[in-house]
């Protein structure tokens, strides 16, 4: 069965790489990742990922303990570029070829990001990882993912958490909530449900780019998305 999406952007958040870990990056998980990525090349799909940096810090965090926000998101946005080289890593060792672009130039270490060379490497099947998020303060790497996700006409973000779906409460507390199989962004928005912030999910649901939230933890989720079968939540315009 082919794939029902062609292009994809994958939003893998810094908490993803860190696996049980409080902080940083954990090889094992990566290498797991890179696998789940590689048996979607294999249906044809082509795959943008935005990738965040909140397993090694946090912008917002460090502006309450009384650093500058900007300074602080600037810091931020470089951790995801350590992530990104980290993923970057590991595809090559998994023998994925990837090219990583920032947001924000550090031409000595990866390229800046061209929207007209970033398309051609999805079409020549390299994955292209886009790291710095927005390149701004004040944004977040979710909105990154919107924002790439529209730039490289993808037809889905997939928001890779640790949880399988957008649930009607906290699975991991409360045993009795439910999985959402699919929502429209007026309810995710409405229910402040957090799965997404709510500038990301307002440029997905203006530009009508779904989005599906899923666990790439779950061996084979990622596929199982991109096959269109029912994994995690779908959020609809
Ligand atoms: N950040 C930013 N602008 C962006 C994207 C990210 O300033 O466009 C900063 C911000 O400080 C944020 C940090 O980078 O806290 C890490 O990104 P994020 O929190 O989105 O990562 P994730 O939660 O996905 O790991």
């Amino acid at each position: 069965m082919p794939a029902i999406y062609k292009r994809i952007l994958l939003k893998l958040s810094g908490e993803a790489l860190m696996g049980d870990a409080n902080y940083g990056i954990d090889r094992m998980v990566v290498e797991r990742i890179v696998v789940e990525i590689a048996g979607i090349l294999e249906l044809g799909v082509e795959v943008a990922i935005v990738v965040g940096g909140g397993n090694i810090f946090r912008g917002m965090k460090s502006a309450g303990d009384g650093m500058d926000r900007v300074t602080a998101d600037y810091m931020g946005m470089l951790a995801t570029t350590m992530n990104a080289l980290a993923l970057h890593d590991a595809m090559k060792r998994g023998g994925v070829v990837s090219r990583v672009q920032s947001a924000l130039r550090i031409d000595q270490v990866v390229e800046p990001y061209i929207r007209g060379k970033a398309l051609r490497y999805l079409e020549e099947r390299k994955v292209v990882v886009f790291a710095a998020g927005t390149g701004n303060p004040f944004f977040t790497t979710d909105t990154a993912a919107a924002l790439r996700g529209m730039e490289m006409s993808a037809n889905i973000v997939l928001k890779a958490t640790k949880v399988d779906g957008i649930y009607t409460s906290d699975p991991l507390t409360n045993p009795d909530a439910q999985r959402f199989q699919k929502l429209t962004f007026d309810e995710a928005i409405g229910k402040n449900l957090q799965v997404m912030d709510a500038t990301a999910l307002t440029l997905c649901r203006d530009q009508k780019l779904p989005i599906n939230v899923f666990s790439i933890f779950k061996t084979g989720a990622l596929k199982r998305v991109v096959m269109g079968e029912d994994e995690g939540t779908l959020v609809v315009a």
